[in-house]
């Protein structure tokens, strides 16, 4: 199953892409999660990335096409793969339909989780990332029982530094610009599922499957 998860900061792509990977066996590849592993190990291209993320740019075109095609034919993305945070550009994507052709691993469906902005500044600023293991918490709607501690492996939850109002208001516009395209592309190709992602988790999951259900 090869499937792309798309929608702005805060739509819930985590937290439906945790559930999505407990129900089929493909690997979650987060274009974001990558770039910050690379940055935490100081790499060359954790180097490069850093000051485009710190800002709230998008990294270039160029490094994250090279990183997600080497990424997409490790062993683990036989079956398939649930593509995160990738292409979010019009350019990204073109160059994709190429990549993914070519290693016989072109687009099935693409989840695109829909969602109100001042919902998403709720979710935003309340959210808090484990720095060890990467789970996800909500200060209101889903907090850890002891405040700052990751209930799973004891970790420090910390608030991502690009998680506040202004950052989330400026990767909004860069959503609007970039990918709202993206989304129009695919939409051509007849692949989109369009998902109300101010639903309740479980609501959004369900319509996620019924999608995926389509294509499976
Ligand atoms: P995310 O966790 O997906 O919100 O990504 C965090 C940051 O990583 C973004 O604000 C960008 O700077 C960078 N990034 C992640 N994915 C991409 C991509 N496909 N293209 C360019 N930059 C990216």
């Amino acid at each position: 199953m090869n499937i792309l998860i798309m929608g702005p900061a805060g739509a819930g792509k985590g937290t439906m892409s945790d559930l999505i990977l407990k129900e089929y066996d493909i690997p979650h590849i987060s274009t974001g999660d990558m770039l910050r592993e690379n940055v935490r190990n100081n790499t060359d291209l954790g180097k490069e990335a850093k000051s485009y993320m710190d800002a709230g740019k998008l990294v270039p075109d160029a490094v994250i096409n090279a990183m997600v095609e080497a990424r997409l034919q490790e062993a683990d993305c036989q079956k398939g793969y649930l593509l995160d945070g990738f292409p979010r550009t019009l350019v990204q994507a073109e160059k994709f339909a190429e990549i993914s052709q070519k290693i016989g691993k072109p687009v099935e469906c693409v989840l695109a989780l829909d969602v109100d902005f001042n919902l998403l500044k709720e979710r935003i600023t309340g959210r808090r990332v484990c720095s060890k293991c990467g789970a996800i918490y909500h200060i209101h709607n889903h907090p850890s029982k002891v405040e700052g501690v990751c209930d799973v492996c004891g970790g420090a939850l910390k608030q991502r530094s690009d998680d506040t109002v202004e950052k989330l208001t400026q990767r909004m516009d860069e959503y609007d610009n970039s990918t709202k395209p993206v989304i129009d592309f695919y939409d051509q190709k007849g692949v989109v599922a369009h998902i109300d992602a101010s639903q309740k988790p479980e609501d959004v999951f369900n319509d996620i499957k019924e999608a995926l259900g389509k294509i499976g």
